[in-house]
């Protein structure tokens, strides 16, 4: 399948989670083989020459899983709090409503390790602006951002300065 025609198949789903907001559900990508290849497969060509992906829960993981097997990398899984027996950092932020935390497992990452971040969607930045704190105070260094999906409107790139960000599609 054509990544265009793949990401056709992501819905927009009016008023939520908060009235106003026109949600992307990636929901038929993730659920269609075809679809889901053709996305692993323009995100494994996005993330670049690194060393060790990094992906947010929970859709991170499954994209960023399957890209990790087909570059032949691993992936350092940043939690949502209260989930890891042994956090090395932790960083709360601010979401478009509300806060967040999110934490970094011991041994995720190693010192120098070049990184890039897998994620659904970038909207406000606020998650992948988190995620990059935390990997660079682990000492990593954050050479992209790949997303399957921009939101250019809420300037989520600003979030990251001098992290280039790879979009299969913005809008
Ligand atoms: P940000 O922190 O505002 O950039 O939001 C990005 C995070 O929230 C990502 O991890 C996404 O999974 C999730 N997210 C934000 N907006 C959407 C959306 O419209 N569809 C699906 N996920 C979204």
């Amino acid at each position: 399948m054509k990544i265009d025609e793949a990401l056709d198949l992501i819905a927009e789903i009016p008023d939520f989670p908060e009235p106003g907001v026109l949600f992307r559900d990636l929901t038929p990508v993730f659920g269609d083989a075809a679809a889901f290849a053709a996305v692993v497969d323009a995100l494994a060509e996005a993330v670049g020459d690194v060393d060790q992906l990094a992906a947010v829960e929970a859709r991170g993981f499954v994209l960023a899983a399957a890209v990790g097997y087909a570059k032949g990398l691993g992936v350092a899984l940043v939690r949502k709090p209260g989930k890891l027996p042994a956090v090395a950092g932790r960083v709360d932020y601010t979401l478009e409503y509300g806060t967040a935390t999110l934490e970094l497992p011991v041994g995720a990452v190693r010192p120098g390790q070049r990184v890039t971040i897998v994620d659904d969607v970038l909207a406000t930045g606020g998650t992948v602006a988190a995620a990059t704190s935390l990997l660079a105070d682990a000492g990593a260094d954050v050479r992209g951002v790949a997303v399957v999906l921009e939101l250019a409107a809420l300037e989520g790139r600003a979030q990251v300065p001098g992290v280039p960000v790879h979009a299969l599609r913005t809008l």
